[in-house]
């Protein structure tokens, strides 16, 4: 008999709804859910192949495996034996060289059950802040511009305004690639409302691109120019509001006298670009009724990310593009659940709830709720850093799970440099072959989408229902399930280290994941995100909720900041002064190419789950790197020749198609394949570790390098 089961998308941020259809255990059918406000309906063919990608053994780590030493293979076993193995290896590396010397890797893959236990057992049991994410690569300079800006994380827009927008200011995002479905959603509204202006940032011609009425082709990493340019332009224009500076915001003396700096002429020639482009751009910003501005790795993946965010959402406070319907600045979120594990604080530099491990009230009220006392003070390491410290034989232990950093990371022989020099290497994965899995001395086989329930976080703060639809493959078991079970272990050795026989009470009384769910939404009580009216039973009764919900209200909060009060001490907004910077590794005689790297509109992330459906293969078969074809011609190369692309760091090989969608000077080359599939590496063997000061993102969008026939 065919059963449908209502839940979410596994992929994007925009966190379609799906309804999955299932017969004799097995994934047969998929839907858009038409109820769910994020798609109504619509997938895109990530969504609409994931029972290609589902239902099979084939592929999945099935049992757990472990091995005592390096010199020997990891061999199966059971569960207790794993479980008891890690805990034992963790206690004993904590007791010798203390809990720092331990660090959890996790993801925005994971749901926000799994990410809560994960963070209560780092922070709340080893008391370490060693735990970061691949979130670091994804989002983190948005959030630290959010912070800094309007005083607390998350986007002041909804999806709604997608369609309400009559500028629609796209940076570093090629939504039709990236984000389809809201792409589709803007299609629609333009094809409604032809005067809708589509104004594409992008050194790339994409997709967006070629369907905007303006196409800013800057150089690599020039935004903050731009933007600075745009703002000087209209503080000579007289186009700004002044009556919503002078209520709402501070701090706008200091960026207008640095804006000085950057006349059109001058921000133009920064950016390789018309200064009529500029102007024209800067004018439809401020004269539209509504601008939406939509960014994504473009702006985060630099080592001056968060300038970047800043420098445009000071455009928006200028000119009052804020708190009203179809406008304000809206960062996409690049993976499912980024902002769920924000929300619990699953990261190296945040506790739970958006509060901050260096403000010692937040950290009495998180002591508090926990029933636990001394948190550590000490900051965590973010991903490029912890993996660093691995290297340097700091890190002596660390637990990865539902993320490849052997594929994700920049500058990929430095980690696994990292995960060669570590003691012990723990993964948690439902995949058996990721770059990392060799790296493990225990792999934890893990429940994948479609097998385990939860809540995951939409780039819009919309909480939506994760449900199993059938059993785990093998022995596989749900994340938060084996964390918690990991968690129970390290917490009996603890007390028998301590010789504690009286406490009875456990950090972690789980059994289920609502149980999770229910003790996060105590912790975000009082807090920006308050979500004390959410429980399982109210998602189940009125479906996907956006954050804040506090007790007593009815429904979710569409837009933030609409009565021009920010999240910030005194309710103002901040203008931040961003000077422009440029990218972390200028090109050189000797790397005088631009690489720019990004996303194929049909493969996910490392390709573990959409590498195993051919018909992901249809449009775009295999990776290349892609030049101009003057440039190729100047070099004497062929489309089709197999070229090497090397940089300080590292090279591969790859096939060379010639385009005239990148600019001279410029390569780009897809983040998606990697060792498993391409001999030489993927593209991170070139891209540099440079992170920005703020939020500690790397610059995985822009390295310099050679190009040579292979
Ligand atoms: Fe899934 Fe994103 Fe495609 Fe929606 S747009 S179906 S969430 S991959």
């Amino acid at each position: 008999m065919k059963t449908v089961t209502r839940s979410t998308c596994c992929y994007c941020g925009v966190g379609c709804g799906v309804l999955v259809e299932t017969e004799h255990g097995r994934i047969t059918g998929i839907a858009g859910d038409p109820d769910h406000p994020a798609n109504f309906g619509r997938l895109c063919t990530k969504g609409r192949t994931l029972p290609l990608t589902a239902s099979s053994t084939t592929g999945r780590a099935l049992r757990p495996e472990m091995r005592v030493t390096r010199d020997e293979p990891r061999q199966a076993t059971d569960w207790a034996s794993a479980l008891d193995h890690v805990a034992d290896r963790l206690a004993a590396i904590i007791e010798r060289d203390g809990p720092d010397a331990v660090a959890l890797y996790i993801s925005g893959q994971l749901l926000t059950e799994d990410y809560y236990v994960f963070n209560k057992l780092a922070k709340g049991l080893i008391r370490t802040n060693n735990i970061d994410t691949n979130s670091r690569l994804c989002m983190s300079s948005a959030v630290t511009a959010y912070k800094k800006a309007l005083g607390a994380d998350g986007p002041p827009t909804c999806y709604e305004d997608l369609e309400l927008a009559q500028t629609v200011l796209f940076a570093g995002s090629n939504m039709p690639y990236a984000h389809p479905v809201l792409f589709r959603r803007l299609e629609d509204a333009k094809a409604k409302n032809p005067d809708i202006k589509w104004i594409v940032v992008d050194p790339r011609r994409t997709d967006a691109a070629a369907l905007a009425d303006l196409h800013l082709a800057i150089e690599p990493g020039t935004d903050v120019a731009l933007f600075n340019g745009m703002l000087h332009h209209l503080i000579w224009e007289g186009a700004l509001d002044r009556a919503f500076i002078a209520a709402h915001t501070a701090d706008f003396d200091a960026v207008k006298a640095l804006v000085r700096d950057y006349p059109p002429h001058v921000a133009a020639k920064i950016c390789g670009i018309d200064e009529r482009d500029l102007m024209q751009a800067a004018d439809w910003f401020a004269a539209s009724p509504a601008t939406l501005s939509l960014y994504c790795m473009g702006l985060n993946q630099s080592s001056h990310g968060t300038d970047k965010n800043l420098a445009l959402i000071n455009l928006h406070l200028a000119t009052a593009q804020i708190g009203k319907p179809g406008a304000g600045p809206f960062s996409l979120t690049g993976q499912p659940n980024a902002m769920g594990g924000r929300e619990v604080g699953g990261m190296a530099t945040m506790l739970a709830a958006h509060r901050e491990i260096g403000n010692a009230e937040h950290r009495a009220e998180i002591e508090a709720l926990w029933g636990v006392s001394a948190l550590s003070d000490r900051p965590g390491l973010p991903a490029v850093e912890m993996f660093d410290a691995m290297a340097s034989g700091k890190i002596k232990a660390i637990w990865i799970a539902c993320t490849n950093p052997v594929h994700s990371m920049p500058d990929i022989a430095r980690v696994r440099q990292a995960l060669a020099k570590a003691e012990f290497v723990v993964v948690q994965e439902a995949f058996a072959q990721t770059d990392t899995v060799p790296y493990a001395d225990v792999l934890l086989p893990a429940a994948s989408w479609g097998e385990k329930a939860g809540t995951v976080t939409n780039s819009e703060r919309r909480i939506s229902r994760v449900r199993a639809a059938v059993e785990p493959p093998g022995e596989a078991r749900p994340d938060w399930w084996i964390a918690n079970e990991v968690a129970l272990k390290l917490e009996q050795r603890f007390r028998r280290a301590a010789q504690d026989s009286a406490t009875t009470r456990t950090l972690f009384p789980f059994a289920s994941p609502q149980d999770v769910f229910d003790e996060h939404r105590l912790l975000t009580i009082g807090r920006d995100l308050d979500i004390g009216a959410l429980s399982y039973a109210t998602l189940e009764q009125q479906g996907p909720t956006q954050w804040p919900m506090p007790a007593g209200a009815h429904e979710g909060t569409a837009r933030r900041y609409t009565d021009g009060t920010f999240a910030t001490a005194d309710g103002r907004a901040r203008f931040l002064a961003t000077p422009y910077l440029p990218v972390a590794e200028p090109t050189d005689a000797r790397y005088p190419f631009h690489l720019l790297t990004g996303r194929l509109r049909d493969q996910w992330h490392g390709m573990s789950r959409t590498g195993r459906a051919d018909a992901l293969f249809a449009h775009t078969p295999e990776a290349t790197l892609v030049m101009r074809p003057g440039d190729a011609t100047r070099r004497g190369l062929e489309e089709g020749q197999l070229v090497t692309v090397t940089s300080r760091r590292g090279k591969l090989v790859l096939p060379l198609q010639t385009s005239d969608d990148v600019a001279p000077g410029t390569v780009f080359a897809a983040m998606h394949w990697s060792g498993q599939y391409l001999s030489s590496g993927g593209i991170n063997e070139a891209t540099i570790g440079a992170v920005d000061p703020y939020s500690a993102q790397p610059e995985l969008k822009h390295a310099a390098v050679r190009i040579e026939q292979a």
